[in-house]
């Protein structure tokens, strides 16, 4: 009932900030999503209501830390699917990062590393973080639209779904106050963060932004130390290191060679200052904005991620 709660939360927050853009004129313009997206809003739709799904079957088999251990697999399921279904290119480098990133995770949420035993549960954890490396795929598919198209269908979609669940399940609607509660907490964590995460993935592709992503439950620990005065005990110092050199790796990637890139017409969000959007326009346009645009055949090297334009094999 909490995971509808956030997801619908997440939609209805980015439908009010996009009516107070509307009227106050604020929009920036931005590629919609299609009748040809739908496959992949499908797909992420259903696996977001899946993965959670999965995940508590798992709680209820194994306990809460073995489970929040698993759960850095999602980097690591991401980015082989990324690699070997939707052939993102991953180097080296890259790998090396991901691994210290996903090391660092485990060293985070786990106490007694002793302790854990492969269950039946860990299985079903295993097959959340699968659903969930499958989702983030799909959402990079998506990448190019509007992100808060993307927020108000996934929060609509699988809120729905989440919540039609919880109905067949006999879960009840627990008060007014905690309802609009989870709703704005929804907003914030959910809508904004995937929001975000959108943007990130139209820059980035799905491996690195699973990776920057990982980061985030270390700014929250390191807060919590800094908040309660608390001296940080020494796994947290040697997993901090450990994702410093992780995301130092991930982000001293130097990727530039002679690539070519093939006609296309497609429309998304951009501006003229990098080297693939030297097109003109019969009115003067200035700063972003978004049209359909032909690419006409280009080869040429420069420095380069897996964004929208460079999804060539390697
Ligand atoms: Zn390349
Ligand atoms: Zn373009
Ligand atoms: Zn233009
Ligand atoms: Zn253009
Ligand atoms: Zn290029
Ligand atoms: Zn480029």
């Amino acid at each position: 009932m909490m995971a509808a709660l956030l997801y619908l939360g997440a939609g209805l927050g980015m439908c009010v900030v996009r009516l107070l853009n509307h009227r106050q004129g604020t929009e920036v313009k931005e590629a919609r999503i299609t009748q040809k997206d739908f496959p992949y809003v499908l797909a992420m739709i259903i696996l977001d209501i899946a993965a959670p799904v999965f995940l508590m079957v798992g709680l209820t088999l194994s306990s809460a830390a073995h489970a929040s251990l698993l759960g850095n697999f999602e980097i690591v399921a991401t980015s082989l699917i990324a690699l070997l279904i939707f052939q993102e290119s991953i180097g080296k480098r890259l790998w090396a990062a991901l691994a210290l990133i996903t090391l660092a995770s485990i060293i985070l949420s786990v106490e007694d590393l002793s302790s854990f035993t492969f269950s039946l549960g860990s299985l079903f954890v295993l097959l959340s973080c699968i659903c969930w490396g499958f989702e983030n795929n799909c959402t990079r598919k998506l990448a190019i639209k509007d992100p808060m198209d993307i927020v108000i269908l996934k929060g609509f979609g699988s809120g729905l779904g989440a919540l039609f669940l919880a109905l067949f399940l006999k879960e009840t609607l627990s008060g007014i106050g905690y309802i609009l509660g989870a709703l704005m907490l929804g907003f914030v964590a959910y809508g904004l963060s995937i929001f975000f995460y959108v943007r990130a993935q139209r820059e980035l592709g799905a491996a690195r932004t699973s990776a920057y992503y990982a980061l985030a439950p270390f700014i929250g620990v390191g807060l919590s130390f800094a908040i309660f005065r608390e001296m940080p005990n020494a796994s947290f110092l040697v997993a901090l290191g450990i994702m410093i050199a992780g995301a130092y790796l991930a982000s001293s990637e130097d990727h530039a060679h002679l690539h070519e890139h093939p006609a296309i017409t497609h429309e998304h969000r951009h501006s003229h200052k990098d080297p693939h959007h030297s097109h003109s326009h019969s009115d003067s346009f200035a700063g972003e904005h978004s049209h359909v645009h032909t690419h006409m055949p280009l080869a040429h090297s420069h420095h380069h991620t897996p964004d929208i334009h460079h999804g060539h094999i390697h």
